[in-house]
């Protein structure tokens, strides 16, 4: 289904608020320097919003309403995939008209929908502020999965990552990273608990930005709101030991998915800043606690950089370390963006490097990327319009 290309409804707004304005074609944020800054174009400045998000506290009784009214006004949001209030039509007409004042139901505005020749669609959406985000829809034949962002750029700078060579601009809000669900499947013309599947692999590391992301999963996982189940949820970590612990003893029960694309301390230190601070030694032992307590099998994500990681004898050191630990090695090929310091390794690697796992007892698979015709393949978001 094409996206319905509509701008996310912010309801009627209150008389001492400017309806906010976006505009569709504005420049893109640059790229490059130290630091990103958010597209601030005059035609793109936006008004703080400072009604409440809407999207379902916790406990639900502070949804607006009184009694039933709020099993109403969570089903119109959850199940229904309302974006405006105007359309809450059993809600009685004054409250439906009082909300508004106080009450956003949309963090964002659609600025583009991408599709992919293999059917996912790549959404770059508007924030309040101005700043920007993206979300990628990945349809499969047996669910529909949605990719989320859980920062604006991303502060780790990998090398071989068009979102950390964006810079950091800022966290996304806990409402902001769970509206790219709904937008996206309201966009997509589904009703948002279709979508069973969600990966935090987007823009941004998600233990750098905890309480928001995990405000976010909550509300994935709470039954009146989406009702995942954990399973079907993954956050994906360039390892930060602290934050892996947390997660574990915060017992929400995702999936983890580990970034760790070397075997060892100092290839990882050329293409990864963080690895400077957190050493292997120090990531696995979280990772291990972590499974410990989910006993959910660990995701070990690898791209395949040509010269770098992808030589026989570094998968068997891989295999040495993941010893003992129930986890499953995806093998990344290596999504090109322009300027890239690094080039993937050739298909015929990448194969080698799969047999030598899989020869030293390592369940493997090759991840082959989609979206990457529409840059909305791992790691080539970068907030760029097409
Ligand atoms: N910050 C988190 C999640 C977002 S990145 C993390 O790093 O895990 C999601 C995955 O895409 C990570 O495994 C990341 O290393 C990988 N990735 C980044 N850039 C890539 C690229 N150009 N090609 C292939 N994979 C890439
Ligand atoms: Fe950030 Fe992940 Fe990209 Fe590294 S790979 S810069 S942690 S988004």
């Amino acid at each position: 289904m094409t996206p319905r290309g509509k701008l996310s409804g912010q309801g009627a707004v209150p008389t001492t608020m400017k309806r906010p304005t976006f505009d569709l074609h504005a420049p893109a944020p640059g790229e490059g320097g130290a630091c990103y800054v958010p597209a601030q174009a005059p035609e793109t400045v936006v008004l703080p919003d400072e009604r409440k998000p809407i999207l379902l506290p916790e406990p639900p009784d502070e949804l607006p309403g009184k009694g039933y009214r709020k099993g109403q006004i969570a089903s119109w949001l959850y199940k229904k995939g309302a974006r405006e209030w105007g359309e809450m039509t059993d809600l009685p007409r004054r409250l439906r008209e009082a909300l508004p004042a106080e009450w956003r139901i949309s963090e964002f505005a659609l600025v583009q929908a991408l599709p992919s020749s293999d059917g996912s669609v790549k959404y770059l959406f508007t924030l309040h502020d101005g700043s920007r985000t993206e979300a990628v829809y990945l349809p499969y034949a047996d669910r529909k999965t949605v990719c989320i962002s859980s920062q604006v750029g991303c502060p780790a700078g990998c090398t071989f990552c068009a979102t950390g060579k964006m810079g950091f601009g800022r966290n996304l809000t806990g409402p902001e990273i769970l509206d790219q669900i709904l937008a996206v499947a309201y966009h997509q013309g589904l009703a948002p608990r279709e979508i069973r599947n969600v990966v935090l692999m987007g823009m941004g590391e998600p233990l750098l930005n905890y309480e928001n992301v995990t405000w976010a999963v909550r509300r994935m996982l709470n039954k009146h709101a989406l009702a995942m189940s954990p399973r079907r949820i993954t956050l994906s970590t360039v390892g930060i030991p602290k934050g892996i612990r947390r997660l574990a003893a915060d017992d929400l029960g995702v999936k983890l998915a580990l970034s760790l694309h070397a075997p060892d301390d100092e290839t990882r230190k050329k293409i990864i800043p963080t690895a400077h601070r957190y050493t292997i030694a120090e990531i696995m032992d979280a990772v291990r606690a972590y499974f410990d307590r989910t006993k959910r099998r660990v995701t070990i994500e690898y791209t395949m950089l040509r010269g770098v990681n992808d030589r026989e004898e570094q998968a068997r050191e891989l295999a040495r370390i993941l010893k003992g630990l129930v986890a499953h090695v995806n093998l990344i090929p290596f999504n090109p963006w322009e300027g890239a310091p690094v080039a993937g390794s050739g298909k015929k690697r990448i194969q080698r490097f799969a047999a030598a796992l899989e020869r030293a007892g390592v369940p493997v698979t090759v991840r082959w990327s989609r979206g990457v015709d529409v840059g909305a393949a791992c790691g080539q978001l970068a907030l760029k319009e097409n």
